[in-house]
Order: structure tokens, then sequence, then C-alpha cells
């Protein structure tokens, strides 16, 4: 952990220029300039611009958040964007992830948080979930770089965390990019199961309703993300949390796995260490930690803790404890846990619920094939439509990571004759798979084209819409 003094050294080195000479400065940023902005740290008046050049600057950037990836370039402006896109993707293949955690094994948080921000400049934001990872907004402002903030607000938080959420937004200067849940999936999740259907079945369908699908959606709009994980959270999913890596579970602005970077700045702090950080730098706090909270998340899933009890007995305590993940950073469990929790626990797979792993791929415009479909699919030479087929597992982060694009492809071929369908082949079902439909692992994406008898396989990790159709029009 930085010292103080290490901090407000890394301040004061910021703070030469005056006022008005900033004044003028900031006027004129175009760019995430570091040798700019931090002036405006002990000029309270300009805080406000310096913290938000970020929507000022690039105003198309915010509408990009949600948008899914462009099609093929229509003018030379779109073919430039593309290209410097490409080069970047050619610059970001050289980083070896794996070889700067190590590097920065040994680095204080500051140090971290300054080299994201750095690398990604606007294309990264930190995920604030109103607890004591604002520690993360501390070491973002004390960097002195502009920086962005998200949160997902499930419609179910604490009223004391949506307080928060003001007080650290009034204290920053800053506004926070609240995401909020797709209001007709909320509506038919509580229409259909109730309120609290997490108590009866898992957490998990909630929280993919509430907080992995708004997340995925913010994620699409970045290039990398800031985490407050600590390896001293869980025990039984973050003990080996780097201090950066290549998002195993969701893709970013460019698509496709490896498209997104994620930053656990504290992944090597302890939690009491964080809260000597907050003291020292009298940053508020959500009013729940005086109650006994440790952990926050939803107001039904959160609990204050005893003294001696670990943090994440207070987040869904009425399930296992060694894979309490919202789906957030279910990269965290390993594939024999998450295997655990798509099974019925004898190796046969359910079809659509199976201990909190809720089906995916649920729209009506993808089949859901069973075993004998698949195999009149397999014999057939002469099929009346061509079919696109995703086999999969709801478990699976890689799965999850898919569904929204693959559920986007779905609707758009709804009309074409084209049939899109899932198969789900684990369990039971996965040597089956494995021996007849070239199953290496999931997901893998299938075409039945309309007069010939092998499926191909489609062969990229790029699965957003724009991919997964370029690979139908080549062969239909
Ligand atoms: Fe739903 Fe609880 Fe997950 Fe919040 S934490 S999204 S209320 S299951």
């Amino acid at each position: 952990m930085a010292s103080a003094s290490a901090i407000s050294g890394s301040i004061s080195s910021h703070s030469l220029i005056s006022c008005d000479a900033r004044a003028s400065l900031i006027g004129s940023v175009r760019h995430l300039e570091a040798s700019i902005v931090p002036s405006t740290l002990n000029c309270p008046s300009r805080r406000r611009s310096a913290v938000k050049p970020l929507h000022a600057v690039e105003p198309a950037r915010r509408n990009d958040f949600v948008a899914p990836l462009a099609a093929a370039p229509a003018t030379i402006a779109e073919a430039v964007v593309e290209e410097k896109g490409r080069v970047r993707e050619e610059e970001e293949e050289k980083v070896d992830y794996d070889q700067l955690a190590s590097e920065l094994e040994n680095a204080s948080p500051l140090e971290i948080m300054d080299k994201a921000l750095e690398k990604f400049g606007n294309d990264i934001a930190i995920a604030f979930s109103g607890a004591e990872d604002v520690a993360l907004i501390e070491y973002a402002r004390l960097t002195g770089r502009p920086f962005r903030v998200f949160s997902l607000d499930t419609g179910r938080l604490n009223p004391e965390t949506y307080r928060f959420f003001d007080a650290v937004e009034k204290h920053y200067d800053i506004h926070i990019e609240y995401m909020f849940p797709d209001a007709v999936e909320v509506q038919a999740l509580v229409r259909s199961k109730g309120l609290f259907s997490f108590y009866e079945d898992g957490h998990q369908e909630c929280c993919r309703v509430r907080k992995v699908r708004p997340l995925r959606r913010s994620l699409k709009g970045l290039r990398a993300w800031v985490t407050g994980q600590r390896k001293d959270q869980s025990p039984g999913t973050r003990a080996h949390i780097p201090v950066v890596q290549v998002d195993p579970s969701f893709e970013g602005m460019d698509g496709g796995i490896g498209s997104l970077i994620k930053w656990n700045p504290v992944s090597n702090v302890e939690g009491k260490d964080i809260w000597n950080f907050l003291r020292t730098m009298d940053v508020p706090v959500n009013s729940l930690h005086s109650q006994g909270y440790v952990s926050i998340g939803c107001e039904p899933c959160t609990r204050p803790v005893l003294p001696g009890q670990h943090e994440r007995e207070g987040r869904w305590w009425w399930e296992d404890s060694k894979a309490k993940e919202c789906g957030l950073h279910k990269g965290n469990i390993a594939q024999e846990e998450a295997q655990k929790l798509g099974t019925n626990g004898n190796g046969s797979a359910a079809v659509n619920h199976v201990n909190g792993a809720p089906d995916i791929f649920e729209t009506q415009a993808i089949v859901n094939l069973s075993r004998p479909g698949m195999e009149n699919l397999l014999r057939l030479e002469n099929r009346r439509e061509p079919w696109l087929v995703v086999l999969y597992a709801p478990w699976c982060p890689f799965c999850q990571g898919m569904e929204a694009s693959y559920v986007e492809l779905a609707e758009k071929l709804s009309d074409t004759g084209i049939k899109v369908g899932k198969f789900r082949a684990d369990g039971d079902h996965k040597p089956f798979a494995q021996q007849q439909l070239q199953l290496g692992s999931f997901p893998t994406i299938l075409f039945f084209p309309k007069h010939a008898s092998r499926p191909i396989k489609y062969p990229s990790e790029r699965r957003d819409v724009d991919s997964l159709l370029a690979f139908i029009n080549a062969l239909r």
C-alpha cells in the first residue's frame, strides 16, 4: 500500500501552475493529458471540468457505451476509425498481461491505477459497488488523471448505498455512470417468480438480470475496467486474482475473448489496510459499515457479519460459501466448481434450471434442440433450411459472454430462412457432442449448410454479431 507521504508527493509535483494559468489550459484540453489535468486538483473551482472532459471531449464515446460494433465502413472517417482500431489491436497483441501482472505484483495500488489510466485513457472505467471500493476512486483521483466511474443500480440496493453514491459524486465532483437492468427482463422475472426467488433457487438468475447483463452492456463500451477485488475477500474464488489480467468472462468494445483487460489494483491489499487508507485520506464511506456490514451488495442479499466472521458470510448466506460470486467475476470460479453449479450432482444436466445455473439463450428466435433433434440434423443431407447451432453449457462464462450477441443474431435472422438453434452439450450429452459434433470447448458454434452432411465449425473466438454474420454469409 502506498504511504500517505508518497501520495502527497505525487500531488505536489502537479501543483505549480496557478489557477488562472490552468483555466486557459483546461479550455484547450482535447486529449487526456496528465500534465494538464492534475493541476486542477488544488483548484476546487476547476475540479469538475478536470474530471469530466471525458464527456466533453468525446461525446460520441458516451453513445458508444452500449452500442453494438459498427458494420463495414461506409465513409473515409469510419475507415480511419477502423484503421486506428486495427493498429490498436496490433499494439495490444504485443502486451503480455501475465508478464505485466508479475512485473506489477509488488507495485502499490496507486502505481497500478496510474498505469491502468495512463494506458487506457477514456476507454477504461472504475466499477464502483458502493462499498469500500471507494478507495479505487480515491486512488484514481490521486493519480491526477481523468477517470470514469460506473455502477450497477440493481434496483435492490439499500437506501444508505444510494445516499452514499450521492455523497461520493459530490465529494469527487463526478457523475457516476449508472447502468440499469432491462425493465422487460426484470418484469418477466418478478412476475413469474416473485420478488425473492433467489432465496428458493439461488441468486444467479436474479443477478444475471439485474447485474451481469447490465455489466456486459457497460463493458462493451470499454477496453478495460478496474475492480476492487481482493484476494482476502473470498478464499474460495478470489485467492489467485492477479493485479491485471485479460478478462476471462467479458468482451470489450473490440469484441471477442481477450478484448477486455481487467485491472485489480487492490488484489494484494488486505481489508484492514484499505480501511487505514480510507481513514487517512478522509474519504466518505457507506454508513452501513458502521452497522456491521463489510461486503455490501443488494439489500435482500447482504447482512452484517459478527466479529470473527468472514466478510463474504454476509452475502448470499443461504448458499455454498465457496461460490459466492454474482457472475460479475465468475471467471474466478474454477471450471470444476462451475460444473458443479451446472449439473445436478450425478453428472446429468437438467434442461432449464439446475442448482442456480439458469438456462441461457432463451428467446423464441432460438430453437432449443433435443438430442434426437441434433441427431436428425446430423443425418440429413438435404435440409430445408441451413442451421446455425451453438453447443453450450449454461454455467460456462464464455457462453454467457456471447449470449447477447447470439440472441441479437437470431432475431436478425428470424425472417431470412436461416434457423438458429442451441444444444446443451454438457453432462450426459458431452461424449456425443465431442465425438459427433466437434465439441472441443464451450461454446462451439456449428453451421449446417443446406446441402452438406457435415456441419462446419466456426473457427474464431470473435462472437459478435458482425463476425458471426460474415461466417454465415460466406457459407450459405
Ligand atoms: Fe438479485 Fe440479490 Fe443478486 Fe441483487 S444480489 S441482483 S437482489 S440476487
